[in-house]
């Protein structure tokens, strides 16, 4: 015979259900493995509980529903809706976690070139400033510039422009560490932050990207290439220098660069 009792904890076991979609889909979210781990352990206690009211229910079908059953009930059927709800909620939130990670992004990134924009490079020169300040390691900076840009865009029109920049911007990555931070600060302006290497090897690191910038060929589609050549300017913090000052002594050796000739690097006094 089928009790009220029996259809109720079938009912919370049904509701149960409804939290394990929810749950598997947080712990995919979630990147900390720890934390995926603490999902997934949620999501086996779950069914461990929907199999234990399932077989007290079947076992108790019969039980008349005194006011302790009742109770019982009451309980399984409002801590599985809280447990659902929870589930439920923790999906929402982790979507709206990760939409507003990737806002953030997209908020330091330069849309043409997906490197950082200035405001990253203005955050991360102060981070690494800091840094230097209180460990004493090295912090080196590049500021480059594409040289005669606007005739490359006069003669090729602006959208080849945009390529040889996304080429350079790129070209720029592979010749850089991971520790480096390459930003687009204007127009055909990048500046890389390099910490925690010696400044003779960064210089060298910096003069070898020139000459691979170079050697550049960027094909146009219609059998033509475009080549372009970069100035840069380079400097090292100094002991209690600020990063303004290291950044006005980088771009300072820029246009000094830009002075000699082009196509250089230029070091800061
Ligand atoms: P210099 O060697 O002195 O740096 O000469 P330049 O021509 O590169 O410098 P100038 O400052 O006179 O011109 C910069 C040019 O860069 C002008 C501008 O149209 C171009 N530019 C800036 N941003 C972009 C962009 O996003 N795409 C393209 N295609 N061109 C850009
Ligand atoms: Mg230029
Ligand atoms: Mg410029």
């Amino acid at each position: 015979m089928i009790s009220v009792g029996m259809v109720v904890d079938l009912l919370s076991v049904a509701i149960a259900s409804q939290a394990l979609v929810p749950l598997r889909d947080v712990a995919r979210l979630t990147r900390d493995p720890a934390v995926k781990r603490g999902w997934h352990a949620l999501i086996a206690a779950v069914i461990a509980c929907m199999l234990a009211i399932t077989v007290g229910a079947l076992r108790d079908a019969d039980a008349p529903l005194d006011i302790d059953a009742a109770m019982h009930l009451f309980v399984h059927v409002v801590g599985i809706s809280i447990v659902t709800a929870l589930a439920r909620l923790a999906r929402r939130t982790a979507q709206d976690v990760i939409r507003l990670a990737a806002f953030e992004a997209q908020a330091f990134t330069d849309g043409l070139t997906g490197l950082g924009n200035r405001r990253l490079f203005t955050a991360r020169l102060e981070e690494e400033t800091a840094r230097s300040r209180e460990t004493g390691a090295p912090l080196s900076l590049i500021m480059l510039d594409i040289d005669h840009f606007k005739r490359i865009n006069d003669t090729y029109g602006h959208a080849n422009g945009d390529v040889v920049l996304r080429r350079i911007a790129d070209a720029v990555m592979a010749g850089m560490r991971n520790a480096d931070t390459v930003c687009r600060i204007g127009g055909e302006e990048m500046a890389i932050i390099m910490p925690r290497i010696d400044p003779a090897q960064a210089a060298e690191m910096a003069d070898a990207l020139r000459a691979a910038v170079g050697a550049m060929a960027v094909p146009m589609g219609d059998g033509r290439t475009i080549t372009a050549t970069v100035s840069l300017g380079f400097a090292t913090r100094q002991p209690e220098e600020s990063g303004d000052s290291l950044f006005r002594r980088a771009d300072a050796a820029l246009y000094a660069a830009k002075r000699g000739g082009r196509d250089r690097l230029s070091r800061a006094a």
